[in-house]
C-alpha cells in the first residue's frame, strides 16, 4: 500500500506506514546501537528516512539527545551559517468558505469583521512593509472563489511586484492560498511567484475530515495533492508545514517527511521550505480545545530533528512563537524567521482597533522589524533579506544542485551582508546600523575567496553611494 511514487495521497502517506512507524520508533527508542548508527548516517549529511528521524524524535537517551541537538547545530551552521533570511506575511482577504475549527476565518464565525484588500489598499499595506525594510512577502487569503478568485490574487501580486516606493522593492512573493487546479498554479508561476506554501495541517486523514467539516478544504486526497499538481504546473519551489497542536506531534512529523520523499521521488526535488507553526489563540479559537498541544522543549527537539532529516530545506518559523522560543531554536535549524508582523487584513497600514480586530491568530512576538534585526544581531545571527536565487533562475533542481555542492553557501553570505547594508542605510534605527556595521566588518573577514571578498566590499562602497540590488 506504502508508495513514495504514487501520486495518491492515501499511498505515499499511507496510515499504516505512519503507524508502523510510530511503532519502530516507540520500540527503539531505548536502542542504543540503532541510534548511533542513525545518528553516524546522518552526520553524512545527506538526511535521513522517515522512520530513522522517528527514531530520533523518540530516542529517550539524555546523552543521545545531547548528540542529536549538536548535530543539528552543526548541520544549521554549515549549511546555513549564521544567516537568518527575513519575511513578512501579508493578509489580502479574510473571506473563506471554509470549515476549518481551527482558524477563525471559518465561514460560520459571523462576528469576524470580513476585509478584502482594493489593490489601492494593497499598495498602501506594501509600501509599509517597503518602509520597513521588507523585501520578501508571504501573501495569504482565505478560499473563496467569489471573492478571491486566481485573478484577484494575481492582481494583487502584480501589484505588488510594480510598487517601487524610495529604495524599497518587493523582490519575491510567496504565495499561501489554498489548494488549487494545476491551470491556477500556472498562472501564479506566470506571475512570478516565489515558493507555494500550503500547509497540510494534519496528515492524519480522519482528524483532517473531523477539522475541516466542511467547504472545498474537507477533501483531504485534493489538499495532500496540492503539491503535485503545483510542480504540474511548474513551480518548483514548494513550502510544507502542519499546524503541530492539531493531532499526534509524532504522527504528524513522520507524515510530513514521507510528504518530502515522496515530492523527492516523484519530482526529484524535495520542498524547499518546511514550516513548524503551532496552534495559536484567535477570535473564534481557544487553543486549550485541542489536546495535542507540544511545548517547547517538544517543539525543539521536533525542529532539531527536521533539520537532521533534510539538511537542505529550509525551516520557517514566524512570530507566533515568543522571542524566548524563537531563540531557542534558531540555532537548532531554523533559517528563515518573519519580523514585525500584522496578522490582519490591513493591517501594516493602521493598527485595528480592539472591536474590530481581524487577525488570524494572536501574535506572540510584537516587537517592530527593527528590534528583531537588531536582537538577531545580538545573539550573533545575520539577518539577510536576500533574493538572489529566485531572481537568478535558481530555483527547483537547480537550487537542490547547487545546494548539495556546497556552493551555495560562496552566494548567501556575500548576499546577506550587502542585503543587510541596504537595510540599514535606508531603514534601521542609529543603535542597530551602529550594531549592524560592526557585524558586517567582521563578517567580511568570513568570505573565503578573496576574489568575492573585494567585490563585496566595492558593492558595499557602492551601496553607501546610493546604488542597490547588488546579488550574486
Ligand atoms: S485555515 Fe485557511 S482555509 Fe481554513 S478557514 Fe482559515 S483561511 Fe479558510
Ligand atoms: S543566495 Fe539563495 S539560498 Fe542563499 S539566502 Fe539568498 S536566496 Fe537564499
Amino acid at each position: 500500500m506504502y508508495d513514495p511514487k504514487s501520486m495518491k495521497a492515501e499511498e505515499f502517506i499511507s496510515h499504516e506506514e505512519v503507524l508502523e512507524t510510530l511503532a519502530y520508533a516507540q520500540a527503539n527508542k531505548h536502542n542504543a546501537a540503532l541510534i548511533d548508527s542513525i545518528l553516524q548516517k546522518a552526520r553524512e549529511r545527506k538526511g535521513l528516512s522517515h522512520r530513522e528521524a522517528a527514531v530520533l524524535l523518540d530516542c529517550d537517551l539524555e546523552d543521545r539527545n545531547q548528540e542529536i541537538y549538536a548535530l543539528a547545530r552543526q548541520i544549521k551552521q554549515d549549511f546555513y551559517g549564521n544567516r537568518i533570511v527575513m519575511f513578512a506575511p501579508l493578509y489580502l482577504s479574510n473571506y473563506c468558505v471554509n470549515g476549518c475549527v481551527y482558524c477563525p476565518y471559518h465561514s460560520k464565525n459571523k462576528h469576524i469583521p470580513r476585509k478584502k484588500l482594493t489593490l489601492e489598499e494593497v499598495e498602501r499595506e506594501v509600501i509599509a512593509l517597503q518602509d520597513m525594510g521588507h523585501k520578501r512577502l508571504a501573501i495569504e487569503a482565505g478560499e473563496d472563489p467569489v471573492n478571491n478568485p486566481i485573478e484577484y490574487i494575481l492582481d494583487c501580486i502584480r501589484t505588488i511586484y510594480s510598487v517601487k516606493h524610495k529604495n524599497g522593492a518587493i523582490r519575491r512573493v510567496n504565495v499561501n492560498i489554498a489548494a488549487t487546479t494545476v491551470e491556477n498554479y500556472r498562472k501564479l508561476k506566470e506571475a512570478g511567484i516565489g515558493t507555494y506554501v500550503l500547509f497540510q495541517e494534519t496528515y492524519h486523514k480522519d482528524s483532517y475530515e473531523k477539522l475541516h467539516p466542511t467547504g472545498p478544504k474537507h477533501n483531504y486526497a485534493y489538499h495532500t495533492e496540492a503539491m503535485d499538481r503545483a510542480m504540474a504546473g511548474g513551480i518548483d519551489d514548494v513550502g510544507l508545514g502542519v499546524l503541530f497542536g492539531l493531532e499526534l506531534y509524532r504522527y504528524e512529523f513522520a507524515a510530513l517527511l514521507m510528504h518530502a520523499e515522496h515530492l523527492e521521488a516523484v519530482h526529484g526535488v524535495g520542498p524547499h521550505t518546511i514550516s513548524v507553526p503551532r496552534i495559536r489563540r484567535a477570535d473564534d479559537i481557544d487553543p486549550s480545545v485541542f489536546d495535542n498541544g507540544i511545548d517547547d522543549d517538544t517543539f525543539a527537539k521536533i525542529v532539531a530533528c527536521i533539520r537532521i532529516a533534510v539538511p537542505y530545506t529550509g525551516m520557517i518559523i514566524s512570530t507566533r512563537e515568543s522571542p524566548a522560543c524563537r531563540e531557542k531554536v534558531l540555532g537548532l535549524g531554523v533559517s528563515q524567521i518573519s519580523g514585525g508582523s500584522r496578522t490582519s487584513v490591513g493591517g501594516y497600514v493602521e493598527e485595528e482597533p480592539e472591536d474590530e480586530k481581524s487577525e488570524q491568530f494572536e501574535v506572540s512576538d510584537r516587537r517592530t522589524l527593527d528590534q528583531v534585526v537588531r536582537w538577531l544581531m545580538e545573539l550573533g545571527h545575520i539577518p539577510s533579506f536576500c533574493t538572489a536565487c529566485y531572481r537568478e533562475g535558481r530555483t527547483g533542481d537547480r537550487f537542490m544542485s547547487l545546494c548539495k555542492s556546497g556552493q551555495i553557501q560562496n552566494c548567501c553570505h556575500p548576499n546577506a551582508l550587502m542585503t543587510l547594508e541596504e537595510y540599514l542605510i535606508d531603514y534601521a534605527s542609529p543603535e542597530t546600523r551602529d550594531i549592524g556595521r560592526k557585524l558586517i566588518q567582521k563578517e567580511l573577514a568570513n568570505i573565503p575567496n578573496p576574489k568575492v571578498r573585494s567585490l563585496v566590499e566595492r558593492n558595499l562602497e557602492l551601496i553607501r553611494q546610493g546604488q542597490r540590488d547588488f546579488r550574486l
